[in-house]
């Protein structure tokens, strides 16, 4: 057996890149949270073959000083927690620290960043090695470049999928983070077509009707309600207007977006019996609640969270549709009983 030793720095980010970057569709999402996190309310993507040529996310945030940018490409490099305790109070999407070094670990990646208009900093990496970093004009905010997406990783590249399949993938991630987001406006273009773009109103309704569609939110109940541990704010769709699949109920909890099936399952019995079988609503659901009841650092892209109370929430979310149905269904019935 050959002696234990550590690997090199860039191998090692390279193995661990692969946690965090499965496809094109988890730069994207890494990206625009940073953009989300650094207060931006204007955020343009735009991709080139479903992002497997390039990305390319720009931000009006806050920027990242001169004297950091190196810095935020490192592994375990984070500006949003510091302690442990604060692991318990996540606020930001981000905190891992990981996805900028897993990123830069498996593409070429170019970023430029200004905290001010002015001056910025234009950093170059390829393959996690920085190739230069120099001094360009630059409005407010980052943008980030990144190219040829797992060019030194050929394994993970034949995971990859057909270029309209990864592109389904970003599009469906932006589209959970517009809703997450109705003050920030997002464009989103693909090959030089328009295919997502919202206001940033701040108006929830609204960024349904711009992602869906006018004839969508026209069918869309507001929901709202709390107990004392958790507040529900959002909508969903009337009992007839359904998809085939569940992909069009998105929850956020405190602002995350989160994949949870024990949740899915209590918007759907908030529907009763009306709903068709292997028939879904819409819905939209905003979940407040103190961090303390949520554990987000459970899987490396925070998609799924352990909730303390989930039981409780569940019912909440049960209780509130179905309060919303029986409200609604006094109108139709008495017009169908005359
Ligand atoms: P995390 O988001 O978990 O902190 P990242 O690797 O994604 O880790 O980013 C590292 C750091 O770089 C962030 O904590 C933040 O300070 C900075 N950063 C990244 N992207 C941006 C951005 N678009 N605008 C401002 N700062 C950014
Ligand atoms: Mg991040």
């Amino acid at each position: 057996m050959p002696d234990i030793h550590e690997l090199p720095e860039q191998l090692s980010n390279q193995i661990a890149a692969g946690e965090v970057v499965e496809r094109p569709a988890s730069v994207v999402k890494e990206l625009v949270e940073n953009a989300i996190d650094a207060g931006a309310d204007q955020i343009d993507i735009s991709v080139t073959d479903a992002g497997l040529s390039r990305i390319f996310i720009s931000d009006n945030g806050g920027g990242i000083k001169k004297d950091q940018v190196e810095l935020a490409f490192l592994p375990h490099t984070t500006s949003k927690i510091s302690s442990r305790d604060d692991l318990f109070r996540v606020h930001s999407l981000g905190f891992r620290g990981e996805a900028l070094a897993s990123i830069a670990a498996v593409s070429r990646t170019t970023m430029l960043t200004a905290t001010q208009p002015g001056l910025g900093t234009l950093i170059k990496l390829e393959g996690g090695k920085i190739l230069s970093e120099t001094t360009q004009t630059s409005r407010q905010g980052t943008s980030v470049e990144v190219r040829d997406l797992f060019f030194n990783t050929p394994a993970r590249l034949k995971y990859v999928k057909s270029v309209n399949t990864e592109l389904s993938h970003i599009a469906d991630i932006l589209n959970r983070l517009a809703l997450a987001n109705p003050a920030i406006a997002f464009t989103f273009s693909s090959n030089q077509n328009i295919l997502l773009k919202t206001s940033g109103s701040g108006q929830l309704l609204r960024t349904i009707t711009e992602i869906y569609s006018v004839g969508v939110g026209r069918q869309m109940l507001a929901i709202e309600n709390h107990d004392l541990d958790f507040k529900i704010t959002g909508f969903v769709s009337l009992p007839k207007l359904t998809r085939a699949s569940r992909n069009y109920v998105s929850l956020f909890i405190n602002g995350r977006y989160v994949k949870n099936y024990a949740l899915n399952k209590a918007i759907i019995a908030g529907y009763g019996s009306k709903l068709m079988v292997g028939r879904y609503p819409l819905a939209i659901l905003n979940l407040q609640m103190d961090p303390f009841l949520v554990d987000v650092n459970v899987h490396p892209t925070k998609q799924e969270v352990r909730l303390s109370k989930e039981d409780e929430l569940g019912t909440l979310i049960t209780q509130s549709i179905a309060d919303k149905m029986r409200a609604q269904n006094l109108i139709p019935d008495a017009i169908s009983n005359l």
